[in-house]
C-alpha cells in the first residue's frame, strides 16, 4: 500500500468554502492535492492564503461542467504531477427559484456543474485507477437531495443523481480497489449558504437539533477517513452529515 505522499488527490471546486477546508486537511494528511479552479481571480488569491499557511496544493484551471474542459486538466495533471488516486467531486452552484419560475438555462446549469460534472470527472480519472488497481471516489451531495427543498428541484434533482451514480459505479469498480461514497451535508457556513438572507437561515438553524450551521472542516475529517486506507470496505455509502436535521 502506497503512503499519503505517493498518492495525488483532485479536489474540484477548491476555492469554494467546502472545497479551501478539504484542500488544507488533505495536505496535513500528507497527499499530493490539486485543487481545481474555474476563476483565476479566485485562485490567485486562494493560492496566496494556502502558502502563508504552509499548505503546497496545486491549482490547476478547468471547467467541470464541460467535458473537454476536463479531459485537459486531467491530462495535464497526469503529465505533469503525476496519475489520480482520488477524485473529490466537490464543485457545485444553486440557481433557485421555484419550478413555475424556473428558466431551461437555470435548470441547464444546475444539472450540467454539479451532476454532468461528475461524468466528466469520473470519466476522465476511472481508467487509470482500474490499471493501478485503487481510487478512492468521493461526490459531495447534499441533505436537500434526501429530503427536498423549495426552490430547489434543479439542485435537488442534480444531488439525488449522484447517489444512484455512487451506488452503481461503486458495484462496477469494488474489484479493481476502487470505493464510491457519497457525502451529504447539512447546512455548511460557506458563502454558498451565507448568500441565503439572514432571517431564512435563522429559520433554518433552528431546525438543526444541533443548533448551529457545520464547519467546512467537519465535511474535511469525514473525507479523509473516506479516502485513507482504513475505509477500504466502505463503498457506495452515503454520509449524512447534517447537525441532526434529515436522519434518512
Ligand atoms: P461554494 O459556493 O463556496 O464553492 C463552490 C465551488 O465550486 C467554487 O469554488 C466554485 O468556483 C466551484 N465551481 C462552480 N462551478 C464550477 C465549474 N463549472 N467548474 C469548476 N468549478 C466550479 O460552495 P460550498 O463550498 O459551500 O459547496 C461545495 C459543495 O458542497 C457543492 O457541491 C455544494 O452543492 C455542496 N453543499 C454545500 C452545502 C453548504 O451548506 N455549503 C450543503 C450541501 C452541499 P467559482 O467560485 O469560480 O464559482
Amino acid at each position: 500500500m502506497k503512503q499519503n505522499n505517493e498518492r495525488i488527490a483532485l479536489i474540484t471546486g477548491s476555492t469554494g468554502g467546502i472545497g479551501t477546508a478539504l484542500c488544507r486537511k488533505l495536505s496535513e494528511d500528507g497527499y499530493q492535492v490539486v485543487g481545481n479552479f474555474r476563476n483565476e481571480e479566485k485562485s490567485v488569491q486562494l493560492q496566496q492564503e494556502l502558502d502563508k499557511t504552509g499548505h503546497h496544493i496545486e491549482l490547476v484551471h478547468g471547467d467541470v461542467s464541460d467535458f473537454d474542459s476536463v479531459g485537459t486538466m486531467v491530462q495535464h495533471i497526469e503529465t505533469n504531477i503525476g496519475p489520480i488516486d482520488i477524485l473529490i467531486n466537490n464543485a457545485g452552484i444553486t440557481r433557485d427559484t421555484s419550478f413555475v419560475k424556473m428558466t431551461k438555462a437555470q435548470w441547464d446549469e444546475v444539472l450540467n456543474t454539479n451532476l454532468n460534472s461528475v461524468f466528466n470527472c469520473t470519466r476522465h480519472v476511472i481508467q487509470g485507477m482500474v490499471e493501478r488497481r485503487f481510487g478512492r471516489i468521493i461526490n459531495i451531495s447534499s441533505i436537500n437531495a434526501q429530503k427536498g427543498q423549495y426552490g430547489q428541484t434543479n439542485y435537488s434533482t442534480a444531488k439525488a443523481g449522484m447517489h444512484g451514480f455512487t451506488k452503481s459505479l461503486a458495484l462496477e469498480v469494488a474489484k479493481y480497489g476502487i470505493t464510491v461514497n457519497t457525502i451529504s451535508p447539512g447546512y455548511i457556513e460557506t458563502e454558498m449558504v451565507m448568500a441565503v438572507p439572514e432571517n431564512i437561515r435563522e429559520k433554518i438553524i433552528a431546525q438543526i437539533p444541533v443548533g448551529r450551521l457545520g464547519g467546512p472542516t467537519e465535511i474535511a475529517e469525514a473525507v479523509s477517513f473516506l479516502i485513507s486506507a482504513k475505509s477500504g470496505f466502505i463503498t457506495g455509502s452515503n454520509f449524512a452529515i447534517n447537525g441532526g436535521q434529515h436522519m434518512a
